[in-house]
């Protein structure tokens, strides 16, 4: 089973060698062997080849069973020219892979809970919500120009989906949401947009082949407010590209850092793309501070999703919850009485307790 591995920059490579270590316990645990095959994409890849997205990098990634990523960009890239930036590399990449549905978990450890802006009593009982954005379309997408009209300019950003597109992300949150709690909201704006409007149309014509899902409809704005109000409401969000873009990040505060949460990107089959949900963090890069449990529990969800290996991905999952329970926290979820560790410490000692 080969998995391409773009360590990128920033703390990208302390991070993904923590996984990496995750992946190899796994290997000993159930009797399996990774290939790992390094590729570069980011600001390294500019700096050693020219470009953010060399050409091996996606043969490598297609000829893989998935992909694990940290992450890329710092500020020694900032002022590159536009399409030639480290981020340019990624979504290149996510383009290239085909990978439409962008699954983040915003999973809250209860023993975390005061990591979070949010009171104590709203999170009680942990949390664990799953968005299911659409990676390729909408606005980010659509037709954009910029005009000169007659006293300034006007700029244009089209929102476009195609019932296709929608029908497929669609598809695969439903049967997400048949693996959890059977419960489905779609988040969108239809009493505005005409682009919402197909989507609820399409949506319900899905939902009829998955009449044991049940499924509701927000729209956004309340949605950003009920994720904040009352989180527990929600089990699986399915929602347009930059909707799921804000609420995910919405979401991700609720579990209190940004070092937490893992993601998956998936298209048709199942080579997909694993990376956490936050950045190269420069600020912090090299100090041995940065939190490695959203990477290594992004390779548990690249043995869920593309390795199909469920128990393996369950025992990542668990190692990380018992390390957390027994009180050790890198800086960012630090508290008071809890045992402080280093990156290389916490990826040793979730590497053990698999
Ligand atoms: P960031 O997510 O890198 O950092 C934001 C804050 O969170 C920083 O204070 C950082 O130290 C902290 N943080 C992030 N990950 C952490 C971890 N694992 N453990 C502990 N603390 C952590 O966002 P930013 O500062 O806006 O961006 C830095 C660079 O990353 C930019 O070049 C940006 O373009 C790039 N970026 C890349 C991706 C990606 O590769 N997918 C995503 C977002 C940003």
């Amino acid at each position: 089973m080969k998995i391409t591995v773009i360590r990128g920059d920033g703390i990208g490579p302390e991070i993904v060698d923590q996984a990496i270590k995750a992946l190899h316990s796994v290997e000993k645990k159930y009797n399996c062997k990774f290939e790992f095959s390094d590729a570069l994409m980011g600001g390294c890849a500019i700096d050693e080849t020219g470009v953010p997205l060399p050409e091996e990098t996606v043969a490598s990634c297609k000829s893989s069973a998935a992909t694990l990523l940290g992450a890329v960009g710092g500020p020694k890239w900032d002022n590159q020219p536009a399409n030639l930036r480290p981020e340019d590399g990624l979504l290149g990449l996510r383009k290239a892979m085909g990978v439409y549905a962008n699954l983040r978990p915003a999973t809250l450890f209860e023993e975390l809970s005061a990591a979070s802006n949010l009171k104590e009593s709203v999170l009680k009982g942990g949390l664990d919500l799953l968005i299911v954005r659409e990676l390729l379309s909408g606005a980010y997408f659509g037709k954009k120009e910029v005009v000169e009209i007659e006293g300034g300019k006007k700029a244009t950003d089209a929102i476009e989906y195609t019932s296709h597109e929608i029908e497929r992300i669609a598809r695969v949150a439903f049967d997400i949401a048949r693996g959890r709690s059977r419960k489905l909201t779609l988040v969108d704006k239809a009493n505005v947009l005409y682009t919402s409007r197909l989507w609820r149309e399409v949506v319900a014509k899905v939902a009829e082949d998955n009449k044991d899902i049940k499924l509701n409809y927000m729209y956004v704005d309340n949605a950003a407010m009920q994720l904040i109000n009352d989180p527990h409401q929600f089990d699986v969000i399915l929602t347009e590209n930059m909707f799921g873009d804000i609420l995910s990040d919405e979401a991700s505060m609720l579990t209190g850092s940004l070092g937490m949460l893992p993601s998956a990107s998936l298209g048709d089959n199942s080579v997909g793309i694993y990376e956490p949900c936050h950045g190269s963090a420069p600020d912090i890069a090299g100090q041995d501070k940065a939190n490695p449990i959203a990477t290594i529990m992004s390779a548990a969800m690249l043995l869920r999703y593309s390795l199909k290996m469920e128990d393996a991905a369950e025992c990542v999952e668990k190692a990380v919850a018992k390390i957390i329970s027994k009180g050790y926290r890198t800086v960012d979820i630090m508290e008071e009485g809890k045992l402080l560790v280093g990156t290389k410490a916490m990826g040793d000692l979730i590497a053990a307790e698999i």
